[in-house]
């Protein structure tokens, strides 16, 4: 099943020829209406003809955030990334990111409209269809994700439940019998365990496929979570800058809507496109179709997010746009021992099946400096369901066999004692994110 068949199954050259039709147009709408572009393009040089090509994109500037804040009052006298007139933008948005200065991002109906076609395709190619009905427990608000679902199943057919956060009564399953849930990892772990506590099994419910998004996971919170609910979780990515990937009942990566969004993978000195297969930064550039409009235009905007490029061929589904791997949070991403790490490879460690038999899944993990010099400690905290019942030894042992599995520098590090694990087993609510507003911050560098 598509949304959109015509687009969602195009050929590879038919893509690129769409694709390269609206890069071309997409660089002369940023000439005649982002003023950022219009005087860099000018400042520069730039015949906005030459910018044909995808690898025509590399002549233009990497922009990221601190460069949209650069250009936005009280920095600019405007905001100069508003690429529409005041009076067609819809909505106004503000992302924080890392940095705590917010942003500002501007919607028009259009592109209201894309991303709701871009959540649409997301969904059905997930399997829903008429005649579900989906709680989002994503929050509604200033994040465009929540939002943007609910005009989605507005085109597929679909009923919203607009919770807004992933607490709420049995009684919303028991009564409204929803077939799918949008929600966060931790949060849809939690609600099986809450659901079971009101005598209502998971399993036996009404709910038939999960979405999870908002971040990266490992793949074994996501088979736990499978487990758990006795169905299928699918993932998406998205953002406010629109990227929106989706993975489809293939679950071999997630589909990147190309005709709308285009994505170049970058090596880490932001200077060339990365082969696929390779990890890279996800650089992204929005698309327009010929004609229409935009509230606030990008041209390689580094998300900052990490990814590798799975294939550009024909998925089992049919669909033919590219697939990517699940994306990391680079702010996410240390260095220890000339080895990087991810949150999620933290995560993966709590989350081995057995270890699941004692914690809740709930981990956040902190790295300090060491006594001696170079000696870095990484201190692991994980909730326990029982405290006192938790075989700590089985659950330090998992942790230590899944973290070092890739990692041959730093479990030398750690034989060496230049690299210390410290474990604390936590009470349940008792970790420190407990008390911490906000998105929860599961890997810290207190060094
Ligand atoms: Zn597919």
């Amino acid at each position: 099943m598509f949304f959109n068949e015509r687009i969602e199954t195009m050929s590879r050259g038919n893509l690129n020829d769409l694709i390269e039709e609206r890069i071309q147009y997409t660089v002369k709408y940023a000439n005649e209406h982002s003023p950022f572009y219009k005087k860099w393009f000018n400042e520069h040089g730039i015949t906005i003809s030459d910018i044909r090509t995808h690898e025509d994109l590399k002549e233009l500037p990497i922009i990221s955030g601190k460069t949209i804040r650069e250009h936005q009052p009280p920095e600019s006298s405007d905001f100069e990334f508003r690429s529409v007139d005041w009076r067609e933008i819809f909505t106004l948005h503000e992302t924080s990111g890392t940095s705590g200065t917010p942003k500002a991002f501007f919607l028009s109906w259009q592109d209201w409209e894309r991303y709701a076609e871009k959540y649409a395709r997301s969904f059905v190619s997930q399997g829903f269809g008429p005649g579900d009905k989906v709680v989002v427990c994503a929050s509604y608000g200033m994040n465009v994700g929540a939002n943007t679902m609910t005009l989605a199943a507005r085109e597929v057919g679909m009923t919203i439940i607009p919770i807004g956060k992933c607490t709420f009564p049995s009684r919303i399953i028991r009564n409204y019998q929803p077939t799918g849930i949008v929600g966060s990892v931790f949060k849809l772990v939690g609600l099986a365990r809450q659901l079971k506590n009101d005598h209502i099994s998971p399993p036996e419910s009404s709910i038939k496929r999960l979405v999870v998004g908002g971040e990266s996971f490992a793949e074994e919170s996501r088979a736990y979570l499978a487990e758990l609910w006795g169905c299928d979780v699918y993932n998406t990515y998205g953002s406010t800058e629109g990227t929106m990937c989706g993975e489809c009942t293939d679950m071999s990566g997630l589909h990147v809507p190309e005709d709308v969004v285009h994505l170049d993978l970058y090596d880490p000195q932001l200077k060339n496109f990365v082969h696929d297969g390779e990890c890279g930064r996800i650089v992204l550039t929005t698309l327009l179709p010929v004609g229409e409009k935009c509230g606030t235009l990008l041209l390689n905007y580094d998300t900052e997010d990490t990814t590798a490029v799975v294939t550009r061929e024909q998925c089992g589904c049919g669909r033919t746009h590219m697939k990517i791997l699940n994306p990391q949070r680079e702010s996410e991403t240390f260095w220890i021992a000339e080895t990087p790490f991810n949150r999620v490879d933290v995560e993966r460690g709590v989350f081995q099946r057995e270890n699941m038999e004692y914690l809740t899944g709930e981990y956040e993990a902190f790295l300090y400096g060491g006594d001696d010099e170079g000696e870095t400690i990484m201190r692991v905290s994980v909730e326990c369901l029982d405290r006192e019942m938790c075989d700590r030894k089985v659950v330090e042992e998992n942790f230590l066999r899944t973290f070092f599995k890739y990692k041959p520098f730093l479990e030398e590090a750690y034989a060496e004692g230049m690299f210390k694990i410290v474990f604390n087993f936590a009470s349940l609510r008792d970790l420190e994110l407990n008390r911490i507003k906000g998105r929860p911050k599961r890997l810290v560098d207190r060094r």
